[in-house]
């Protein structure tokens, strides 16, 4: 004996099924194809592999100041990587210790996708193919002289994978942990607002293979300087656009700007 449904009883299983999976969409809000999703935004923001592109162009025009290379790391079947530039303009000391010694993060989060152009954007000054308004070249040039700068321009490659996908509000790495959470200062410790899907800290202090990453990176690096670079969770029209990041749905379908 098998299921059979009348053509009425079909087509109301049929409706509930779907009205189901709507219902499952919302609740679980991890429904990337769901037309309430805002599409990811090619003419604002660049894709991973454009600005992986560009920078490893900038490198190969500027091998007096540049160099770049990949570190990997990866736990139980998760693996990660993180493209590391170095600015230093002599090339042939480029981990001159004697240096001042700056390392920058962009991009901890997925979702911070400003953060990545900003990178591109310095990256791009730095070797003078783009200029800074009201800056004068041989002055900087003479700070820029004394010091080693690492740039780290997308931290969490596999997060913002999962954005560029669709996912918009994805802040976690590829597996769902904070990498902002990860480290092992105050490891697991809930404050007020706590949130266990956005600030998963992981299974323990450097659980993730990009936390991994940025520890050994600091670790050989040792630099005066650590700056890592983070733009805000909500959008400067969120009241007109009814948009913000923690409620994982998009009413909006022109919004574009993170911050
Ligand atoms: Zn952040």
């Amino acid at each position: 004996m098998g299921f059979f449904f009348s053509s009425s009883s079909s087509s109301s299983f049929v409706f509930f099924f779907l009205a189901f999976l709507q219902l499952f969409s919302i609740v679980n809000g991890r429904n990337l194809t769901h037309s309430s999703f805002t599409p990811f935004n090619h003419d604002l923001y660049h894709s991973s592999r454009f600005i992986a592109k560009e920078i490893k162009g900038l490198v190969v025009r500027h091998p007096d100041r540049l160099r770049m290379e990949t570190m990997r790391a990866q736990n139980k079947g998760y693996n990660a990587e993180v493209l590391v530039v170095t600015y230093n303009r002599a090339r042939k000391d480029v981990n001159d210790s004697s240096k001042f010694r700056i390392l920058l993060s962009f991009g901890q989060h997925g979702r911070e996708l400003i953060t990545s152009e900003l990178a591109l954007r310095l990256l791009s000054s730095l070797s003078e193919e783009k200029s800074i308004p009201n800056v004068d070249l041989s002055s900087l040039n003479n700070i820029l002289e004394k010091i080693v700068l690492k740039v780290v321009p997308m931290e969490n490659l596999n997060g913002r994978k999962r954005v560029e996908a669709g996912d918009l509000c994805e802040r976690r790495n590829g597996r769902g942990v904070d990498l902002n959470r990860n480290w092992s200062v105050d490891w697991g410790k809930k404050e007020k607002d706590y949130d266990p899907h956005e600030e998963n800290p992981g299974t323990a202090p450097f659980s993730e293979p990009e936390t991994q990453i940025m520890r050994k990176l600091s670790k050989s690096f040792d630099p005066h300087i650590w700056v890592t670079v983070h733009s805000g969770m909500e959008n400067m029209s969120q009241r007109v656009m009814k948009f913000k990041h923690v409620q994982q749905i998009s009413f909006g379908s022109s919004f574009y700007f993170f911050m």
